[in-house]
């Protein structure tokens, strides 16, 4: 399926502010501004992070109120451009960045607008994941509420039946369950799944930062959950090419590509950003490692050296080291156990 999701919604009439003109930081300024982010992460105990659009066009997604977004184009009469399938697209850098910052503890939960599906087969973890509007791969049993997540787009929107059956077999019983199958993607109208925006909201309330990645904020309620971290006494951070809603509620605003940001962050945290290996799919995300200490304590104090970083990876701290002919056991690796994604059955 082309990644041409907005033609499948039913026509709306308010779309918001689209088109607003791209602001740049400059170059010093954004070093700067990351310094900055970097410190208040360092700084906070319990840091969301929130995705929108932004962060899947340099993954070759477009997004909606950008220059070249769906509903802008539309607003002038144009059609968006597509290039590639929901399932060639590769997750970004930004995508990479906040798996690694999850696995190190650093992110607690990560609230996404976005439908295409590239966080889950990034490899993020489900249960540390909201998706307010659903996602492309994912469809549900409307009985028994399971979900399954497929390796190809599930063919429908507006949650509407796919076509398949739910396959769980019942308590003790040979018999599946056969519950009608539907998509996840919400149409303009449909109310946010429940568990989700549960979980984004309690996960919002609790954090003294929320991190905002390529989102105008527009959309309620998903634009406003960043609000609550700061009713809470949080503190909110933008990162967006254009203004957004709530700009003026932010303690700090960076202008310039995610995947930039996120580069020069993960370096000044000395963090790598994985390679992504192709899509896989884990529920839930495994023990943590008691890395964040370590990376917190290695962080400079003073702002005044936005350079690459001299530590070595945290990932690699780990070594064993020969104690008098006694091996020293590291950690286990903190990978997933269940890793899966379930083919679209014919
Ligand atoms: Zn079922």
């Amino acid at each position: 399926m082309s990644v041409n999701y907005a033609a499948g919604l039913s026509p709306y009439a308010d779309k918001g502010k689209c088109g607003l003109p791209e602001i740049f930081d400059s170059p010093e300024e954004l070093d700067r501004k990351v310094w900055e982010l970097a410190q208040m992460i360092q700084s906070s105990s319990n840091v969301v992070f929130h995705t929108g659009a932004g962060i899947s066009t340099s993954s070759g997604i477009p997004d909606f109120r950008g220059p070249q977004g769906v509903w802008t184009m539309e607003e002038q009469g144009l059609a968006p451009k597509f290039d590639i399938t929901f399932e060639s697209a590769r997750p970004s850098k930004t995508h990479m960045a906040l798996l690694q910052l999850e696995r190190v503890g650093i992110l607690k939960f990560l609230v996404s607008q976005n439908v295409d599906g590239l966080h889950v087969r990034s490899g993020f973890p489900r249960d540390k994941l909201a998706e307010l509007h659903g996602n492309m791969f994912v469809e549900e049993c409307a009985k028994c509420k399971t979900q399954y997540v497929r390796d190809v787009v599930v063919g429908s929107m507006g949650l509407k039946a796919t076509g398949r059956l739910c396959t769980v077999a019942k308590a003790r019983g040979l018999r599946a369950c056969r519950g009608e199958l539907r998509d996840t993607i919400l149409d303009w109208e449909d109310a946010l799944p429940d568990r989700d925006l549960n979980l984004a909201d309690e996960a919002c309330r609790n954090a003294d930062l929320s991190i905002t990645l390529g989102t105008s904020l527009q959309i309620r309620p998903s634009g406003n959950l960043p609000l609550l971290t700061k009713r809470k006494g949080g503190r909110l951070v933008i990162v967006n090419l254009q203004a957004t809603k709530h700009d003026r509620q932010a303690d700090l605003r960076i202008h310039g590509y995610v995947d930039d940001v996120m580069a020069k962050l993960m370096k000044h945290l000395c963090l790598e950003i994985p390679e992504w290996q192709g899509p896989l799919v884990v529920e839930r995300a495994p023990p943590l490692l008691p890395l964040l200490k370590q990376v917190k304590a290695e962080l400079p104090t003073l702002p005044d050296l936005p350079s690459a970083p001299k530590t070595e990876p945290p990932a690699h701290r780990h070594r064993p080291e020969l104690e008098g002919g006694k091996r020293e056991q590291p950690p286990a690796p903190r990978l997933p156990k269940r890793v899966k994604v379930e083919p679209m059955p014919s």
